[in-house]
Protein backbone atom coordinates (compact mmCIF):
# COMPACT_ATOMS: atom_id res chain seq x y z
CA UNK A 1 0.00 0.00 0.00
CA UNK A 2 3.04 2.29 0.78
CA UNK A 3 5.71 2.72 -1.90
CA UNK A 4 9.08 4.77 -2.32
CA UNK A 5 10.30 6.04 -5.55
CA UNK A 6 13.41 8.23 -6.89
CA UNK A 7 12.02 10.41 -9.35
CA UNK A 8 9.21 13.06 -10.54
CA UNK A 9 6.51 13.60 -9.49
CA UNK A 10 5.13 15.41 -12.46
CA UNK A 11 5.77 12.19 -14.42
CA UNK A 12 3.11 9.90 -12.19
CA UNK A 13 0.45 8.40 -13.60
CA UNK A 14 -1.70 8.25 -10.68
CA UNK A 15 -5.03 9.75 -10.06
CA UNK A 16 -3.53 12.56 -7.60
CA UNK A 17 -0.28 13.73 -7.05
CA UNK A 18 -0.15 15.98 -4.31
CA UNK A 19 1.47 19.72 -4.62
CA UNK A 20 4.05 21.46 -1.66
CA UNK A 21 1.75 24.67 -2.61
CA UNK A 22 2.57 28.00 -0.64
CA UNK A 23 -0.43 30.02 0.79
CA UNK A 24 -0.79 32.06 -2.62
CA UNK A 25 -1.96 28.78 -4.36
CA UNK A 26 -0.55 30.47 -7.59
CA UNK A 27 2.61 28.60 -8.39
CA UNK A 28 6.23 29.30 -6.97
CA UNK A 29 9.62 27.24 -7.35
CA UNK A 30 10.22 24.06 -6.27
CA UNK A 31 7.80 21.21 -7.09
CA UNK A 32 5.22 23.68 -7.10
CA UNK A 33 6.85 24.93 -10.33
CA UNK A 34 7.40 21.81 -12.09
CA UNK A 35 3.69 21.00 -11.69
CA UNK A 36 2.51 23.93 -12.85
CA UNK A 37 4.73 24.39 -16.03
CA UNK A 38 3.98 20.63 -17.01
CA UNK A 39 0.38 21.21 -16.15
CA UNK A 40 -0.51 23.83 -17.81
CA UNK A 41 -2.65 27.20 -17.42
CA UNK A 42 -6.09 25.07 -16.87
CA UNK A 43 -3.94 24.07 -13.00
CA UNK A 44 -3.85 27.78 -12.30
CA UNK A 45 -6.89 28.89 -13.38
CA UNK A 46 -8.79 26.18 -11.23
CA UNK A 47 -6.17 27.72 -8.48
CA UNK A 48 -7.03 31.46 -8.44
CA UNK A 49 -10.90 30.46 -8.63
CA UNK A 50 -10.00 28.99 -5.43
CA UNK A 51 -8.04 31.41 -4.51
CA UNK A 52 -11.14 34.30 -5.19
CA UNK A 53 -13.25 32.47 -2.57
CA UNK A 54 -10.77 31.65 0.19
CA UNK A 55 -8.17 34.41 -0.13
CA UNK A 56 -5.33 32.50 0.87
CA UNK A 57 -4.57 28.57 1.58
CA UNK A 58 -3.75 28.15 5.24
CA UNK A 59 -0.48 26.13 6.24
CA UNK A 60 -1.80 22.65 6.80
CA UNK A 61 -4.88 22.93 4.83
CA UNK A 62 -5.30 21.15 1.14
CA UNK A 63 -7.70 22.11 -1.73
CA UNK A 64 -7.97 19.81 -5.20
CA UNK A 65 -7.66 21.39 -8.81
CA UNK A 66 -7.58 19.19 -12.70
CA UNK A 67 -4.21 17.83 -13.32
CA UNK A 68 -4.23 19.48 -16.27
CA UNK A 69 -2.23 18.24 -18.80
CA UNK A 70 -0.39 15.92 -16.29
CA UNK A 71 -0.26 12.29 -16.44
CA UNK A 72 -2.18 12.40 -13.31
CA UNK A 73 -6.18 13.32 -12.87
CA UNK A 74 -6.53 15.59 -10.20
CA UNK A 75 -3.53 18.14 -7.66
CA UNK A 76 -4.00 18.05 -4.42
CA UNK A 77 -2.77 21.60 -3.52
CA UNK A 78 -1.08 22.03 0.29
CA UNK A 79 0.85 23.82 2.43
CA UNK A 80 3.38 23.00 4.58
CA UNK A 81 5.11 24.73 7.37
CA UNK A 82 7.97 27.08 6.78
CA UNK A 83 10.68 25.65 9.08
CA UNK A 84 11.54 28.16 11.92
CA UNK A 85 13.83 26.17 14.57
CA UNK A 86 10.69 24.02 15.78
CA UNK A 87 8.93 26.01 18.42
CA UNK A 88 6.45 27.06 15.88
CA UNK A 89 4.24 24.02 15.79
CA UNK A 90 5.94 23.22 12.68
CA UNK A 91 5.47 19.54 12.95
CA UNK A 92 1.67 19.41 13.60
CA UNK A 93 1.29 21.49 10.34
CA UNK A 94 3.51 19.30 8.62
CA UNK A 95 1.34 16.26 10.15
CA UNK A 96 -2.10 18.22 9.01
CA UNK A 97 -0.72 18.99 5.55
CA UNK A 98 -0.41 15.14 5.25
CA UNK A 99 -3.85 14.36 6.34
CA UNK A 100 -5.59 17.14 4.80
CA UNK A 101 -4.55 16.05 1.18
CA UNK A 102 -5.12 12.60 2.35
CA UNK A 103 -8.71 13.16 3.54
CA UNK A 104 -9.48 15.40 0.31
CA UNK A 105 -8.10 12.42 -1.53
CA UNK A 106 -10.28 10.08 0.47
CA UNK A 107 -13.77 12.13 -0.42
CA UNK A 108 -13.13 12.59 -3.98
CA UNK A 109 -12.73 8.60 -4.39
CA UNK A 110 -9.07 8.67 -5.54
CA UNK A 111 -7.16 5.31 -5.16
CA UNK A 112 -3.85 6.11 -5.85
CA UNK A 113 -2.17 9.63 -4.76
CA UNK A 114 1.85 10.79 -4.63
CA UNK A 115 3.00 12.90 -2.18
CA UNK A 116 6.44 14.94 -2.32
CA UNK A 117 8.50 15.29 0.51
CA UNK A 118 6.70 18.34 1.79
CA UNK A 119 8.27 21.32 3.11
CA UNK A 120 11.99 19.68 2.91
CA UNK A 121 12.92 22.11 -0.17
CA UNK A 122 12.91 26.02 0.25
CA UNK A 123 10.64 25.56 3.55
CA UNK A 124 13.71 24.26 5.50
CA UNK A 125 12.08 21.51 7.44
CA UNK A 126 14.45 19.03 8.50
CA UNK A 127 14.41 15.85 6.01
CA UNK A 128 14.42 13.05 8.99
CA UNK A 129 11.84 14.38 10.80
CA UNK A 130 9.48 15.14 7.85
CA UNK A 131 9.89 11.79 6.61
CA UNK A 132 8.77 10.46 10.35
CA UNK A 133 5.79 12.59 10.38
CA UNK A 134 4.97 11.51 6.45
CA UNK A 135 4.98 7.84 7.17
CA UNK A 136 3.25 7.84 10.51
CA UNK A 137 0.53 10.27 9.24
CA UNK A 138 -0.12 7.87 6.29
CA UNK A 139 0.57 4.73 8.11
CA UNK A 140 -1.83 5.68 10.60
CA UNK A 141 -4.48 6.76 8.06
CA UNK A 142 -4.24 3.59 6.02
CA UNK A 143 -5.53 1.76 9.44
CA UNK A 144 -8.88 3.08 9.27
CA UNK A 145 -11.10 2.45 6.62
CA UNK A 146 -10.54 4.53 3.39
CA UNK A 147 -11.26 4.87 -0.30
CA UNK A 148 -7.22 5.09 -0.98
CA UNK A 149 -5.15 1.32 -2.41
CA UNK A 150 -1.91 2.78 -2.87
CA UNK A 151 0.32 6.05 -1.43
CA UNK A 152 3.75 7.10 -3.26
CA UNK A 153 6.24 8.99 -1.88
CA UNK A 154 8.29 10.46 -4.58
CA UNK A 155 11.85 11.06 -3.60
CA UNK A 156 13.72 13.93 -5.84
CA UNK A 157 16.73 14.00 -3.95
CA UNK A 158 18.89 11.12 -2.48
CA UNK A 159 19.09 12.18 0.93
CA UNK A 160 15.01 11.95 1.22
CA UNK A 161 15.32 8.79 -0.49
CA UNK A 162 17.78 7.06 1.87
CA UNK A 163 15.82 8.02 4.54
CA UNK A 164 12.39 6.88 3.19
CA UNK A 165 13.67 3.48 2.30
CA UNK A 166 15.30 3.43 5.72
CA UNK A 167 12.18 4.17 7.50
CA UNK A 168 9.52 1.92 5.24
CA UNK A 169 12.50 -0.72 6.46
CA UNK A 170 12.94 -1.38 2.42
P1 LIG B 1 8.63 23.40 0.13
O1 LIG B 1 8.46 24.88 -0.08
O2 LIG B 1 7.38 22.74 0.71
O3 LIG B 1 9.88 23.06 0.87
P2 LIG B 1 9.86 22.56 -2.39
O4 LIG B 1 9.22 22.40 -3.71
O5 LIG B 1 10.97 23.53 -2.26
O6 LIG B 1 8.67 22.82 -1.35
O7 LIG B 1 10.40 21.17 -1.91
C1 LIG B 1 9.62 20.08 -1.49
C2 LIG B 1 10.28 18.80 -1.95
O8 LIG B 1 9.96 18.58 -3.33
C3 LIG B 1 11.81 18.83 -1.87
O9 LIG B 1 12.26 17.62 -1.28
C4 LIG B 1 12.25 18.93 -3.35
O10 LIG B 1 13.47 18.29 -3.56
C5 LIG B 1 11.13 18.18 -4.01
N1 LIG B 1 10.93 18.40 -5.46
C6 LIG B 1 11.29 19.43 -6.24
N2 LIG B 1 10.92 19.22 -7.52
C7 LIG B 1 10.30 18.00 -7.55
C8 LIG B 1 9.70 17.18 -8.57
N3 LIG B 1 9.64 17.58 -9.83
N4 LIG B 1 9.17 15.98 -8.20
C9 LIG B 1 9.20 15.56 -6.92
N5 LIG B 1 9.75 16.26 -5.92
C10 LIG B 1 10.30 17.47 -6.23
Amino acid sequence: MIKVINGDITKLTVDAIVNAANSSCLGGGGVDGAIHKAGGPEILKECRKIIEKIRYLQPGNAVITTGGNLPAKFVIHTVGPVWKGGNFREEFILKSAYLSALKLADQKNIKTIAFPNISTGIFGFPKYIAAEIAIDTVRNYLKNPTNIEEVIFVCFDEENYRIYKELLAL
